[in-house]
């Protein structure tokens, strides 16, 4: 999608600090870090929210969970991190494209407030 902040990373137009990376998703640094270790992991499909999902995405989200997976492996936060995602303004979403915020590196409360 033209407009799209995430779809621009994902095209090279904007520049992040890549990850991991496969065909269906992208792993890179959150460039404003709630944590140590921050990283968002997307689709590369243009997918508004996760309540805008739906069955046809079924093999993209279960990707994602995957990615995130390795990502957390790939910076040894494996044995302690939280995969969180934001869905609709309400929730805190400031951007339009499906997000998996991966946070680890400190302790994290619960509830997460
Ligand atoms: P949300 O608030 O939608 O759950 O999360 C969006 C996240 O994207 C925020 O944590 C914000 O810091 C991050 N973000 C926004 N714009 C950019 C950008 O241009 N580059 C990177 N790397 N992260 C961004
Ligand atoms: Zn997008």
């Amino acid at each position: 999608m033209s407009d799209c902040i995430f779809c621009k990373i994902i095209s090279g137009e904007i520049k992040a600090k890549i990850i991991r990376e496969d065909s269906f998703t992208l792993s890179f640094l959150d460039l404003n870090p709630q944590a140590p270790t921050h990283v968002l992991i997307i689709p590369k499909k243009h997918i508004v929210s996760l309540a805008s999902a739906d069955e046809g995405d079924m093999e993209i989200l279960g990707r994602l969970q995957l990615a995130a997976a390795e990502t957390a492996r790939l910076l040894k936060a494996e044995k302690a991190f939280r995969l969180v995602t934001n869905s609709g303004k309400g929730a805190g979403q400031s951007v339009d494209h499906l997000h998996y915020h991966l946070l680890a590196g400190r302790k994290l409360l619960w509830p997460p407030g």
